[in-house]
């Protein structure tokens, strides 16, 4: 039996704008209709960051509502996780959105340098968002960034503000923290799989390494992770089409590495998800 891959389709993100790719989902209606192709294609995972009609950031509690009852309604089961992401957005709005119960939200477990500035998550602010997932009963996705974020999460398992197993992100590629070396990647599954057997995990590639990262994934177990968030380019000198077409450039070749595109039940099981609200 082949193993199940679960896919997040990473929409919209924080940072690219319809100038440079037109298909970068930005309000409510095009971000359920870019969720559902992608839903259709084969992921089981979305990850939503909400924007306003001038494109910028928003933690605007209404504008994710609107995206998580379309997709509830149109992308049955699917696993809805929303972006506490933050770059230049006020640290007291991130978490605004979490009343909202979605099945899971992301949680960087430490700052780190981006691109364009501090990417700021001080250890208390960690932890008071940990506590609102909790509260909630929302799973975090532990987004780790930098290496010192692995450590920093097992120890909020530790003191009993995110419940084990984890399920973790590594994001390799950005300027100024991880780069995407095979060496790098193989090091941090083997030290979560050394510290918590148990854990689940996706990794994320930046840009140009996308594609590459996905295979890395679906060669060694872990999840994978596309998306017009990460990377705008299905290759090189040619647009990604939609969120779709990145997601289906995974499904394509999951057989070759013994895997299958996991269902929503297997995704939730997985993650160990309730079953679809
Ligand atoms: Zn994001």
């Amino acid at each position: 039996m082949s193993q199940p891959v679960i896919i997040t389709a990473a929409i919209t993100g924080a940072i690219p704008r319809k100038k440079d790719n037109p298909a970068v989902p930005i309000t409510p209606q095009e971000q359920i209709e870019s969720t559902h192709e992608a839903y259709e294609a084969g992921a089981s995972l979305v990850h939503i960051h909400a924007r306003d009609e001038d494109e910028s950031p928003s933690s605007n509690p209404e504008l994710f509502a609107a995206v998580q009852e379309g997709v509830r309604k149109h992308c049955p089961g699917m696993i809805i996780q929303f972006s506490t992401g933050g770059r230049g957005r006020d640290q007291s709005a991130r978490g605004a959105m979490l009343g909202l119960n979605p099945d899971m939200a992301s949680l960087a477990t430490g700052s780190v340098n981006f691109p364009n500035g501090i990417y700021e998550n001080p250890a208390d602010f960690v932890e008071g968002l940990a506590g609102t997932m909790q509260r909630n009963g929302i799973k975090p996705e532990i987004e780790v960034f930098d290496l010192a974020m692995l450590y920093s999460a097992l120890g909020l398992v530790k003191r009993g503000l995110v419940a084990a197993p984890l399920h973790v992100q590594f994001v390799l590629g950005i300027k100024n923290a991880l780069p995407a070396r095979r060496e790098v990647f193989d090091f941090l599954r083997s030290e979560l799989s050394t510290l918590m057997p148990e854990a689940t995990w996706v990794a994320a590639g930046i840009g140009r390494h996308q594609w590459e990262v996905n295979q890395w994934c679906l060669e060694t177990g872990g999840h994978c992770r596309t998306g017009l968030e990460d990377n705008l380019m299905f290759e090189p000198g040619r647009l990604a089409s939609s969120n779709a077409e990145l997601v289906k450039r995974i499904v394509d070749v999951c057989e070759r590495y013994d895997r299958h595109p996991a269902s929503v039940g297997e995704a939730r099981a997985l993650l160990g998800l309730p079953s679809a609200p």
